[in-house]
């Protein structure tokens, strides 16, 4: 007898939207001499050290499990590290754990804190692992959209208007991808009287934490009267340059943290132990690398928003992480149909803003994570498709 395996599937992963930009990965990937502002990792490779370390931990033969927190030691370095960097201060003994990628982080704390139909505020545009995760832990993402003209900042106000009985958190993301916006202390403060207001939860994603350029960071989880109600969840990919290393972190209060790793222990073990006892490294001895890096990104981020006003496309300026989010709507095509031509006419790889909410439709995501010689000439291709638009308009 035949298999309808459509029977056989979960209804809720089943209905998930697949990502938007994964398409554009694969079209781009079988062309030739496409320059990719798609991605969404830095072009740089781990600073040697941290590599060499990693490299150690085999050789020494650190191949068994850690604790399912993660290795005591990376705890401790991380709980300095936010001390140090955000001001904030977790045990590390039972109030961090060491995962699989922020992105691990993220179904930890929508798993422990959701019941069936809580519903989660989520920012958009968004990184468009967001609703997925919500959903798959039994909650409702409930979509806010804000605008380039407010620099995609919410506003208390919508905040006020999309809680309802059944809203158990919001999701902050700054800086964010994909917009590079940054919510700097006194709009934190505001949302956070929102918060205390309504009595919920923030999971806050400071994974571009390190990648800020014009204002000093501010963790949520540093907001006076914040700290017990926030999960905060950071990593090594973006700011050391270490994506495929697969390495996060989250920390919270104690209480959440304890049904954290009662999931974590059943669902993933512990993070890879060679590889954590390489993080150690990186946050011990990559100041200067991490600094470094981050002025690469600074520069390059003036560069973009230099040159794609220059092309005549509003640009607002992303105050971190590595993206900037141009409008495309003076073009009249859509996202999708200008990253398709773009791509065709150009091979220039960039994201359609589309694919991380409603609100990004007439946008395009460009990540600045290449070197400024492809940039430039990202730069020239974009201006003469965007000329070639002005021109067909004309006619
Ligand atoms: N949050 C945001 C906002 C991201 O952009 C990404 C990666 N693109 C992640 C989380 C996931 O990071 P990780 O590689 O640590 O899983």
């Amino acid at each position: 007898m035949s298999i309808d395996f459509q029977n056989y599937l979960s209804t809720t992963a089943k209905g998930l939207e697949p990502s938007g930009i994964r398409k554009f990965f694969d079209l781009a990937a079988s062309m030739e001499d496409v320059i990719s502002l798609g991605v969404g990792e830095p072009d740089f490779v781990t600073p040697w050290n941290i590599r060499e370390a990693a490299i150690e931990a085999l050789k020494d033969g650190h191949t068994s499990y850690t604790a399912n927190a993660g290795l005591l030691e990376l705890r401790q370095e991380i709980s300095k590290y936010l001390k140090r960097n955000f001001q904030t201060s977790y045990q590390p003994e039972d109030q961090v754990i060491v995962t699989v990628g922020a992105s691990q982080s993220l179904d930890l704390a929508f798993r422990a804190i959701l019941n069936p139909g809580d519903e989660v505020l989520i920012i958009e545009p968004a990184f468009v692992s967001y609703t997925a995760l919500v959903t798959l832990a039994g909650g409702v993402p409930i979509r806010i959209a804000t605008y380039a003209e407010n620099d995609f900042k919410v506003t208390p106000k919508q905040l006020e208007a999309a809680i309802t009985d059944r809203t158990k958190a919001i999701l902050l993301c700054s800086p964010s991808n994909p917009t590079g916006s940054c919510l700097n202390r006194a709009e934190l403060t505001e949302i956070a009287q929102v918060v205390d207001k309504h009595d919920l939860l923030v999971v806050t994603d400071e994974i571009y934490a390190e990648l800020s350029y014009d204002e000093e960071f501010t963790s949520f989880a540093a907001i006076p009267g914040m700290y017990d109600r926030t999960i905060l969840i950071n990593g090594f990919s973006k700011g050391f340059a270490m994506t495929g290393w697969r390495l996060g972190f989250l920390a919270a209060p104690r209480e959440f943290i304890q049904v954290m790793v009662k999931i974590y222990q059943f669902t993933t073990m512990c993070a890879p132990t060679m590889l954590q006892l390489g993080a150690l490294e990186a946050l011990r001895n990559s100041t200067e690398q991490v600094e470094k890096m981050r002025q690469h990104y600074w520069r390059r981020r003036n560069f973009m928003v230099q040159s794609l006003r220059k092309i005549g496309l509003d640009c607002h300026t992303p105050g971190g992480a590595f993206y900037v989010f141009p409008s495309i709507q003076k073009t009249g095509l859509t996202s999708e149909q200008f990253a398709a031509r773009l791509l065709q006419e150009e091979k220039v790889a960039v994201v359609p803003g589309n694919a991380f909410g409603d609100s990004g439709e007439g946008y395009i995501r460009c990540s600045y994570a290449a070197s400024i010689e492809q940039l430039e000439i990202a730069m020239q291709r974009i201006g003469r498709f965007v000329k070639s638009l002005e021109t067909t308009q004309e006619n």
